[in-house]
């Protein structure tokens, strides 16, 4: 391979992860990169992950694709956060919202200054100084104008689709952009003798597939990085012990469309809610260790609140992920590099990053080390980070009413995580980190909601005059509940997308 020629993608997969890699690299890399997708019908894409965060935005921006035209084929509705039902104890919830707390003052981040009014007298709930939370709340929402005040920045949003709408939309859109196709099941691979990088990908239809740099989209089984390579498993049950779901969508009921994505923490893990514009993606995410995959069965079904559409569909997975997610010539994208469980929406943000890491990152002429070191840095960062933040949301319960529960809250944790915690325990401050997913708002609201209030604060707070700052929250907290008043219901605002 020189540095004039296009390098010969092979994708193994078509999921979600295998469409959104051939639709990026056709689209971002024009002329670097000849694309081959390779499928197999027969055994299907995983057809779950339809909460996002609010990154995908920017993919389908930068991928050309129109908004509304992707939620309309994908019957996406809009996100504004996840409610937490039952997480820090049973009967407390909080909504983990794509967007910050207050403003700050003089430069002292908000919850400073609603720690210290706390300390000092009756203080409303922090999420009412969110406006994204306060919409959600509400079942309102609006798209952020291009044009608006601080309020308006101060949130963002995502979507919740039809997971199996995703990859058939994204294909159309990689063939039109050149992306070959070939259809059949892997059934053998080659390696080169002497490196021993992947050389080429035979089918059971007789099909031979060459290239230069192979894309592990195959899902769980992993059949490039994982059976073929063995590149190592870091397993990460010990702190994210469910291992299995069950699925299951239903009808959806009459009425408003919450614009939010609920998780609601059961006896022996927690269930996801996710309102689409057609139906209701649910499924309950246990430790088999704690449940039966029937009794797992029986409590989704008990739960779901409209009409069952499916049986219950069970699923295995591990969390963890790949020591090395690019490994000689090839690169796991999706579930073939690792899993974590869907409480915060990450797997779908993951697939991104690592797309997005590898056009920053592709080859020019031979693949260097270098190059294969800093996006295996990078992509393990980004694991960490999510990791670190969903083992807090079952360290920092006071839920006794399960040996599951008891397990997780008293288990060790990363000692990355337990430094979080005392630095935000100590005086509410949070770690800042450039690379990787969950900013300050997010950390503030999960430790809140969950019942981590910090011993102190940022002391600079304390020299705003009390009666001025109580006026101040007073007003603020007044001025994001006339915005939000002002607001469509979600439903409207899905109908106004219609008739655009
Ligand atoms: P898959 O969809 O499994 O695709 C694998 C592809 O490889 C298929 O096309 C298959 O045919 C092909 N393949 C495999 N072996 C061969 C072979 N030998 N030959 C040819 N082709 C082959 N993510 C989110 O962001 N939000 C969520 O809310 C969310 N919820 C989830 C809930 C659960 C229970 C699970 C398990 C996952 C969830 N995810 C979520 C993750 C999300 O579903 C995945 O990240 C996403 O769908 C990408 O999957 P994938 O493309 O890697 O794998």
């Amino acid at each position: 391979m020189t540095a004039s020629e296009p390098v010969r993608v092979v994708i193994l997969g078509g999921g979600t992860a295998g469409w959104m890699t051939a639709a990026a690299l056709a689209k971002l890399l024009p002329g670097q990169a000849d694309i081959h997708l390779v499928e197999s019908e027969e055994i299907g894409i995983v057809g779950v992950g339809e909460a996002t965060l609010p990154h995908l935005r920017e993919f389908i921006r930068r991928l050309g694709l129109d908004e509304m035209e992707f939620m309309r084929r994908t019957r996406a509705t809009f996100k504004l956060g996840i409610d937490f039902v039952d997480f820090g104890a049973i009967g407390e919830r909080y909504i983990h919202p794509f967007g910050a707390y207050g403003t700050d003052i003089a430069g002292v981040g908000f919850h400073h200054y609603w720690l210290r009014m706390k300390a000092a007298e009756h203080v409303p709930p922090i999420g009412d100084f969110s406006l994204p939370i306060v919409a959600a709340r509400a079942g309102r929402f609006a798209p952020i104008p291009d044009a608006g005040d601080f309020l308006d920045s101060s949130y963002s949003y995502a979507y919740q689709f039809d997971a199996t709408r995703m990859a058939p939309m994204l294909r159309a859109f990689a063939e039109a952009h050149g992306v070959r196709r070939s259809e059949g099941k892997v059934v053998g691979v080659d390696r080169d003798g002497e490196s021993g990088d992947v050389a080429a990908l035979n089918t059971d239809r007789g099909e031979t597939i060459t290239g230069d740099l192979f894309v592990d989209c195959s899902g769980f089984r992993a059949l490039l990085i994982g059976e073929t390579l063995d590149s190592p498993w870091e397993d990460w049950s010990e702190w994210l012990p469910c291992d299995r779901a069950a699925a299951l969508p239903c009808t959806a009921p009459g009425g408003p469309i919450e614009p939010y994505t609920r998780a609601t923490a059961m006896p022996a893990g927690w269930r996801w809610r996710i309102p689409l514009q057609h139906r209701v993606g649910n499924g309950y995410v246990y430790s088999s260790a704690h449940l039966s995959d029937d009794e797992a069965a029986e409590a989704i079904l008990a739960a779901v609140e409209g009409e069952s559409l499916a049986e219950p569909r069970m699923l295995r997975f591990r969390a963890g992920r790949r020591k090395r997610s690019w490994s000689h010539n090839v690169v796991a994208v999706g579930l073939a590099s690792g899993f974590l469980e869907p409480l915060e929406s990450t797997s779908i943000y993951l697939v991104q990053a690592a797309i997005l890491q590898l056009i920053e990152l592709f080859p020019i002429g031979e693949i260097e080390n270098a190059d294969r070191d800093e996006f295996n840095r990078l992509i393990d960062y980004e694991y960490d980070r999510i990791r670190d933040f969903l083992i807090l949301h079952y360290h920092a319960s006071t839920r006794d009413d399960s040996t599951f529960w008891d397990q997780v809250r008293h288990m060790p944790i990363p000692d990355s995580l337990a430094d979080k915690i005392a630095l935000f325990r100590r005086a509410g401050r949070i770690e800042r980190y450039s690379h990787g997913l969950f900013f300050e708002p997010s950390w503030i609201a999960v430790m809140i909601g969950q019942g981590v209030i910090p011993e102190g604060r940022d002391q600079r707070a304390d020299a705003v005059d009390p009666r001025e700052l109580s006026a101040a929250l007073d007003r603020l907290r007044g001025q994001i509940a006339s915005e939000v008043r002002r607001l469509p219901g979600h439903r409207e605002a899905l109908a106004r997308l219609e008739r655009r």
